[in-house]
C-alpha cells in the first residue's frame, strides 16, 4: 500500500502519517466565522481539507472529520447588532450560505459541524480546570490563560518567547486589563455593554468565550484528547493554533503526564492571492463564490483552480487561470461521459499493454497525492492520462474502456472536477432521437437545427463517429 507523507508544521518536515488508532483518522479543520459570506481564500482552506480527507479515504482510512462554525465572536456580535437582528438569526443565515457553497464546491460533508454556542458548558468546564491547575487566572475584564505556565508554549509557531514577553512583536494586544503578561490571552470575556444581550450566565460569571477556547472545546469533545490531523490556513499558526495547543494540553492528563500531544500532524495551507495581491476590501478584490457565479463562472472550475496549486505555496488567483479551469472541467466531463458511453457500445477483450499503461497512470497519480498532496503533479498525470486514452479511443475494446473508466473515476474521486450532471428531460431525449434519425437520413441541416435547440437548453451534443453522446451539466456558463 502507498504510504501517506505529510508536511507537519510542528516538525517543519515531511513525515510518514500514522494515526493513533490504526485505520481511523481523527481530523479537525477550523471552520468559518459566520458573519459574512466566505471568500475564495477561505475556500482554499476548505477545499484543501476536502483533499486531505479524500486522499485518506482513498487510502482506506475511516475519517472522523469535524469542522466548527464560529457563531459568536466580536465580529458576529458587532454585525448582528448593526443589522438589529439576533445573533442566532444573523449567524444562521451565513451558516446556511456556507453549507450551500461547500456543496457547490463538491466538498464532502464533515462528520460534524459543531457550533461554538452549543459547547459553552464544555468551555466553562475546561476553563475551570485550567483555573484549578494554575493555567488560568481571573482579571478585571475576564479570565486569561497564563502562557508562562505552559512549557511548550509557542513551539508550533517557533516563537521567541523572550521577544513575545517584552511585547515587542507588535502582535500583543494592549487593550485588555489586568493581564499578568502581555502574551496571555482571553479564555472568557466578562460582559460589557457592547455585548448587548449576548452573554451566558455561568459559574465563571456572565460573559462569553474567547475564540481559541471554542476550537479546543469542540475538537476534544467530538474527537477526544488526541487528534491525528488539524488543518487551517497559515495565518492560524499563531495565535490561534498555538493557543489551542496550550489550552487543550493543559486539561489533558496524558499530555501533561506522558507528553502526548493534542495534535500529531498540523497541516497549514498557504494563502490565496488575487491577481498577485493580497485580498482586501480596499483593493476591491475579495471574491465570494457567489460573486464568481454572478460573473458566469462555475463552482467546479473554482474548485479546480483552488486545487491546481500546491497547498504549501501561495496560489495566485487570476481570471485567466479560471478560464483555463473552465476549459479543463469541460474536458474532464466530456472525457468521463464519452468513456461511459463507449462502455455500453464497445465489445471485445482488453489489450494488455494498454491496461499496463493505464495502470501506471493510476499509480503515478496516487503516488503524487500521497506525497504531501502534490496536486500540481496529480493534475499533470491526469492530463497525460486523458491525452493517452483520447488518442486511442477508436481502437478501444470494452475491456480497455472499463479499465480507463475506473482509473479516471479513481482520480476524480480525489479531485472531483467533473461537472455535476442532470438527466435529460423526456422532451430533450425525444429531440435527441429525432436528431439521430435525421443524421441516419443524412438530413444534416435538420440535425444541426436540432443540435442548436438542444444546446440552447443546456444540453451538450457530441458526435463520435456514427454515435452521438449528450449530457447536461447542472452548472451553466453565463458569461
Ligand atoms: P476565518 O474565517 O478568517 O477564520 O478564516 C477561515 C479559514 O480561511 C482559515 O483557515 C484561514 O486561515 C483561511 N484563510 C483566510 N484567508 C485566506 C486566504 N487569503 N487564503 C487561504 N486561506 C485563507
Ligand atoms: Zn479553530
Amino acid at each position: 500500500m502507498v504510504s501517506l507523507r505529510v508536511y507537519n508544521t510542528l516538525s517543519r518536515e515531511k513525515e510518514v502519517f500514522r494515526p493513533v488508532t490504526p485505520g481511523l483518522v481523527r481530523f479537525y479543520s477550523c471552520g468559518p466565522t459566520v458573519y459574512n459570506y466566505a471568500h475564495i481564500g477561505n475556500f482554499r482552506a476548505y477545499v484543501f481539507a476536502d483533499l486531505v480527507k479524500r486522499v485518506l479515504l482513498r487510502l482506506g482510512y475511516r475519517v472522523l472529520h469535524v469542522m466548527n462554525i464560529t457563531d459568536v465572536d466580536d465580529k458576529t456580535i458587532r454585525d448582528s447588532q448593526r443589522e438589529g437582528v439576533s445573533l442566532q438569526e444573523f449567524t444562521e443565515r451565513y451558516t446556511r450560505a456556507f453549507m450551500e457553497d461547500l456543496a457547490k464546491l463538491q466538498i464532502l460533508p464533515a462528520t460534524h459541524y459543531p457550533r461554538a454556542t452549543e459547547y459553552i458548558p464544555r468551555m466553562v468546564e475546561m476553563i475551570k480546570q485550567m483555573l484549578e491547575l494554575g493555567y488560568a487566572y481571573k482579571a478585571e475584564d475576564g479570565i486569561y490563560y497564563r502562557v508562562s505556565r505552559f512549557e511548550r508554549y509557542g513551539e508550533l509557531a517557533r516563537l521567541d518567547m523572550s521577544k513575545l514577553k517584552a511585547g515587542g512583536s507588535g502582535r500583543v494586544r494592549r487593550d485588555e486589563y489586568g493581564k499578568e503578561d502581555p502574551a496571555d490571552f482571553a479564555l472568557w470575556k466578562y460582559w460589557t455593554p457592547e455585548d448587548g444581550d449576548v452573554y451566558w450566565e455561568t459559574e465563571l460569571g456572565n460573559g462569553r468565550p474567547g475564540w481559541h477556547i471554542e476550537c479546543s472545546a469542540m475538537s476534544t469533545a467530538l474527537l477526544g484528547p488526541h487528534l491525528d490531523i488539524h488543518s487551517g490556513g497559515v495565518d492560524l499558526v499563531f495565535p490561534h493554533h498555538t493557543n489551542e495547543i496550550a489550552q487543550s494540553e493543559a486539561v489533558c492528563t496524558t499530555c501533561r503526564e506522558q507528553g502526548l500531544r493534542f495534535v500529531n500532524y498540523w497541516l497549514h495551507n498557504e494563502h490565496l492571492l488575487v491577481e498577485g495581491r493580497k485580498m482586501s476590501k480596499s483593493l476591491g478584490n475579495v471574491y465570494t463564490l457567489r460573486d464568481l457565479e454572478a460573473k458566469g463562472y462555475r463552482p467546479t472550475a473554482v474548485r479546480a483552480l483552488l486545487l491546481s496549486g500546491h497547498y504549501r505555496q501561495q496560489l495566485n488567483f487570476t481570471f485567466q487561470a479560471l478560464e483555463g479551469m473552465e476549459a479543463l472541467v469541460d474536458r474532464t466531463t466530456e472525457f468521463y461521459v464519452t468513456l461511459q458511453a463507449l462502455r455500453e457500445s464497445r465489445r471485445g477483450m482488453a489489450n494488455q499493454s494498454f491496461l499496463e499503461r493505464v495502470d501506471a497512470f493510476a499509480d503515478a497519480f496516487l503516488e503524487a497525492v500521497a506525497d504531501d498532496f502534490d496536486t500540481p503533479r496529480a493534475f499533470a498525470v491526469l492530463n497525460d492520462f486523458m491525452h493517452f486514452v483520447h488518442a486511442r479511443l477508436p481502437a478501444l475494446q470494452r475491456g480497455d474502456v472499463e479499465r480507463a473508466l475506473s482509473v479516471f473515476e479513481e482520480m476524480n474521486s480525489i479531485l472531483s472536477i467533473t461537472l455535476p450532471l442532470e438527466p435529460l428531460t423526456p422532451e430533450e431525449e425525444a429531440l435527441l432521437a429525432e436528431r439521430r434519425k435525421a443524421r441516419e437520413e443524412k438530413d444534416y441541416a435538420k440535425a444541426d437545427r436540432l443540435r442548436d435547440t438542444l444546446v440552447a437548453r443546456g444540453v451538450i451534443v457530441k458526435d463520435l463517429g456514427s454515435e452521438t453522446i449528450a449530457w447536461k451539466p447542472k452548472e451553466q456558463r453565463n458569461a
